[in-house]
Order: structure tokens, then sequence, then C-alpha cells
């Protein structure tokens, strides 16, 4: 970029205002902004700038006849150029009064202008929608965060991260940091690992969760800990997902699930109340097994009814097969469906091996009481969309029925989002919150039969269960919970095994030898016989709360410098290759790329 004139020094100049903070009160005032040219438009012997800063945008008046010649600098301000000026805050005459901006009532005439800095022409304009795509974006981020409403994203974020801080610390919480170079902490997904060039053929994992620390602090006497930390998870990226995410990190000792629920229902109604929302508490708390047999998911998504099974209504009509569930879901003020739509209904549950009953009315003909008392149980009205779904063909698995209710509970997911535009039930401010409770202790793994454990291995089984870790893991309850908002897991949390002695029996329950539990989870083994107490936490993700709470629809948006679904950082090209003298260093050699 050629300057034109030289550039101005800040020197000892001292901003007296923000932008947005100006009003009719401060008519009269000298004032010195600092800012962004947002906008300008240059009439002649006037120019008219909009100057932005974090706070918003005010109009600077420059007039030639005046002052020239700061009317003649001011002929050389492109968007984006950073200036300051110094003026007289003047109430604007009332047609001129621009009711589109907050300050639209004044406007500073200059009497002094700085031009700090130039600009090339921006990717794109500061607007609020911009035409452009995410790549674009991202690789100009820093600009991309100058936009009205990511700015805003950004500001709500950190004040709903401070309030979260706030009310933790005022319920007795400590805030303290555990380490980034350290060991496994098996949460499901892949670690990113870091080769230490100390110890050649070593290598650190970043955590995937604070988890092994945050009970240690347990052990080390802090009884309640937070911490609001990134965790790292190497996934294959689904859509909406990143490889460095921030949690609100939280465990206690001595608790009670309920104790837990009685934290963090507070903190999510105070930080909900930062973005002004009103949040009633306490939450439902359904158990696994209802949540399963009302809505066919662990995150119901309560804005719209749940569904019932009807099997007992229809015995030995073949509507689905013995001992698996008949459901009727029912979408409230939908109407009836178009051909195509019923097809389409019907194609979906095919592909999860259902077979759906879209025909109502033949129903009543062939089964006119059971169809009565499905419309009881339902309440399902002439104005309701109806349908059953069932699996008539048999089904190998651990959990048959559940497999079921989980295709039902798409099914019901699919017709509700399908028909939203009829019955606008899904509305993103509805916030139907809700805990989740007594979830089983571990899932099937197919690729690799074997049980793993459904939240994390260090999970408390449930007193009555414990018995049956090896003998029957399949009916096992964790005690485990999970805060859901309309259908979606906010956060999940356990209490803990706190007794060497039922740690190896889970560790053994999950397939691990002696040898290896010790070799991965020594250090926890051992402070588990250095009196650990009871405890258990909960970990929420930050940056879903802010999306959600932000009324956005991707969690990049709530993230200053998020990656790509590729886990790409567009704007600063990582991950990169290094230099090969790095590589010698630490004793890596990369082969078959
Ligand atoms: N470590 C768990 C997670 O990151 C949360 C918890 O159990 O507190 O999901």
């Amino acid at each position: 970029m050629q300057s034109e004139a030289p550039l101005d020094f800040l020197g000892d100049l001292k901003r007296t205002h923000m932008c947005g903070e100006l009003g009719a009160g401060d008519a009269g005032r000298r004032a010195v902004l600092m800012g962004w040219v947002h906008r300008r438009h240059d009439l002649g012997g006037i120019i008219f700038i909009h100057l932005r800063d974090r706070t918003g945008i005010v109009q600077l008046v420059f007039r030639e006849d005046a002052a020239p010649e700061v009317h003649g600098r001011a002929e050389r301000l492109r968007p984006e150029y950073v200036i300051a000026v110094e003026g007289t805050v003047t109430l604007r005459s009332p047609e001129t009064v621009n009711p589109n901006l907050p300050t639209g009532g004044i406007e500073v005439v200059c009497s002094r202008i700085w031009i700090l800095n130039e600009s090339l022409t921006p990717p794109f304009p500061m607007e609020e929608n911009v035409d452009v795509s995410e790549d674009v974006r991202l690789k100009y981020r820093y600009v991309d965060l100058r936009r009205p409403h990511m700015q805003r994203n950004i500001i709500l974020r950190s004040q709903i991260t401070f309030a979260a801080r706030e009310t933790l610390t005022r319920m007795g919480f400590l805030e303290i940091e555990t380490p980034f170079l350290t060991r496994s902490t098996p949460e499901g997904a892949r670690d990113f690992l870091v080769p230490s060039r100390v110890q050649r053929g070593s290598f650190y994992a970043l955590p995937q969760s604070p988890q092994l620390f945050k009970q240690l602090l347990m052990i080390s006497g802090f009884e309640k800990y937070f911490q609001i930390v990134r965790c790292f998870r190497d996934e294959d990226l689904r859509a909406d997902r990143q490889p460095e995410f921030t949690q609100i990190d939280l465990e206690m000792s001595f608790p009670q699930q309920e104790s837990i629920f009685e934290v963090v229902e507070p903190l999510v109604q105070r930080v909900a109340a930062v973005a002004g929302y009103s949040v009633q508490i306490p939450f439902p708390r359904l158990t696994y097994q209802q949540a399963m047999r009302s809505y066919g998911s662990d995150k119901p998504d309560c804005r719209i009814p749940p569904f019932h099974t009807v099997e007992d209504l229809f015995g030995g009509a073949g509507l689905t097969a013995e001992g698996l569930p008949l459901v009727a879901i029912r979408i409230p003020s939908t109407g009836a469906l178009s051909r195509k739509e019923r097809d389409e209904l019907k194609a979906f549950g095919e592909e999860r091996g259902l077979r759906v009953y879209d025909d109502v009315k033949r129903l009543e003909r062939d089964f006119p009481e059971a169809m009565t008392a499905v419309r009881e149980r339902t309440g399902a009205g002439p104005e309701d969309l109806l349908l059953l779904a069932g699996r008539p063909s048999p089904i190998k698995g651990h959990r048959p029925e559940e497999a079921v209710l989980t295709a039902c509970g798409q099914l019901r997911l699919y017709a509700a989002q399908r028909y939203n535009d009829r019955h606008k039930l899904l509305d993103p401010r509805n916030f139907q919150f809700l805990w989740v409770v007594d979830f089983p202790m571990f899932e099937w793994n197919e690729d690799e039969q074997r049980w793993d454990a459904a939240h994390h291995p260090f999970t408390s089984v449930h007193d009555d269960d414990l018995d049956k870790l090896t003998s029957d893991p399949a009916s096992c309850r964790a005690k485990s919970y999970d805060l859901v908002l309309n259908g979606v897991e906010l956060g999940s949390g356990s209490i803990r095994i706190h007794r060497r002695d039922v740690q190896s029996k889970v560790f053994a329950a999950l397939g691990f030898s002696e040898e290896e539990a010790r070799r991965r989870f020594g250090f926890l083994l051992t402070a588990l016989e250095y009196g650990a107490p009871p405890h258990g936490g909960i970990a929420l993700g930050l940056d879903r709360l802010v999306m959600i709470l932000a009324g956005e629809n991707s969690i990049r948006d709530v993230i200053p410098f998020p990656k790509t679904a590729r886990g790409t950082d567009l704007m600063c090209d990582a991950p990169s290759p290094v230099p090969a003298s790095q590589l010698r260093e630490l004793g890596i050699v990369i082969k078959g790329i």
C-alpha cells in the first residue's frame, strides 16, 4: 500500500468518548473519538463519515467552509482507515435525524483529524449480512470479526464467560488450572499428540478434558473446582465440531447428583439472563429409559410432544415384531400430508428399518378400537399428524428395543422439522432444558466386539448394579447425567468412582487388563488409595451454549478463530509442514505421504 501522504502519530492524544455512547446529552461537548471509517459520503463541500468503534457508529461531519484543511484531509479517507478526530457533538436538525442509528440524533462536527492508518479495500463490507463464502471470511477473520454481529457474538461470549466465573466463584468454587501437556484422558476421541524433544520418542497428549486432574484436585481436598478450559479431541470432524473447544468444567466433593444440578441450574439461568432470556429452574429430570420410551433419544427435543408406545393395543396384528415397540408419533397442527410428503416419510423410516403406517383412515377401519385408544393416549386431534411406526422384522443386537425407539425418535424429529413452517414449534428461543439421568453404564462397540464406557471409565455404577458389572453389563446403570436443550447435549457429567476396588472392577469390565490399567491410569489408581472422597462433576460446552444464546446456527460464529470442517485454520494456514531440522530434533521421520 502506498501512502499518498504521511500518516499521523497518535502522540499524546487521548480518547474522550466512545462512538456508540454519544447522545443528545453530550450536545455541545468536545469529543475526541478514535476508530474505523465505516462508510463515507462525499457531497463535495461537506463529507459525512460513519466512524465505528467497539460500541457502535457515529456520524462525523467535515465542512469545507468551516475547516478547509481538515475537510481536505478527510477527502483521503476510505473504508477501514483508522482515524482520530476532535470535534463538537451537535444535535441534528429534525429532518436529518437518522432513526436507524442509535446515535442518529447527533453528529460530531470535526475541527481536527489524525489519519493513523490506511487500509486496503476490505474483501467484503462490514455489514450484518454479507454474501461471501465462509472460507473468505475465515481467511480474513480479523476483518470478519469487525462486522457488527460478530462483534456482538464475541462480546456476548465474554459476558457469558464472566457471568459463569462470577457465579461459580460466588458459590465457593475455585478456578484452578490443569496442564495441557499431559497424558491421554479417554473421552472417546483420538488424542492430539505433542512430541517431546527432550525425551525423544515420547509424546504428551493434549487433554480431551481435564477429567483426571479435576478428580485429583478433589483428592487434594479443594472440594469445589471449576475451569473455563480448552479441550482437544481429534475426531473425524462432523459439521459443527471443532478440534479444540471450550468447556465450563467443574467438580465437587461429597455431592449428590442433585448437588451438581443445584449448581448448574442457577449458573445456566444466570448466563441466559446475560443474553436477555429468562429461564425457569429447576429443569425437569427424565431417566434415560423414560427419554428413550418417550422420545427415542437421550437428548430429547421437548418442544414437540413425546411419542407413545402402543404395541399393547395391537396385540398380534403384526405391525411390529414380537417384543419390539410400535410407536405412535403425533406432530401437532400439521394437517394432511400430500402423497409426496407421505412417501418421503415412509422412505425415511425404511432407511432406518422401520415400517411407517401413515394411512390413519385405513388403520381406523382395520383397528377401530385400538385407534381410538391411540388417539386417547397421544391426544391426537384432527389437525395433528399421526403416524405409527414399527419394525415387523426381528433385529439383532444388545438392546433391540432401543434401536427401534431410536429410529422412531429420528422419524419424529424429521417430521417435526420438515413441517415446522406449519406448526412453528421449533422456535430456537423456546428453551426447553432438561436433565437426562441414569444412563446405561456401557455401550456395545460393534467394531471391537466389546463394551465401552458410555460416559467415561471413571463414572460410578449405580450402587444396586455394582454386582452386575461383569455378569450383566448391558443392564448396569451409571450415575451419569446430561443437560439437554432442544435436542442438543449441552453438558455431561457423572458421580465418579472414588474407590480403588470399584475402579479396578470397571476397568476389568471394559476389558482392560490389570497391567494396561496400571500403565495408563496407575497414578489415578494410586491416588484413589490415599483418601479419595466421593466426588462428581460436569462439563458444559461453552461454544454451543453461546451459539444458542447468540441465536446463531454455527459454533464457528461464536469462536473468534475457528477451524474449518477439515480442521484447518485458513488464516494462518495451520496445520502446516515444519522444517526438516525441527523434525530431526524431535527424532521424527515422515513416511508415506
Ligand atoms: N469429562 C467429561 C467430559 O468432558 C465431563 C465430566 O464428566 O465432568 O465430557
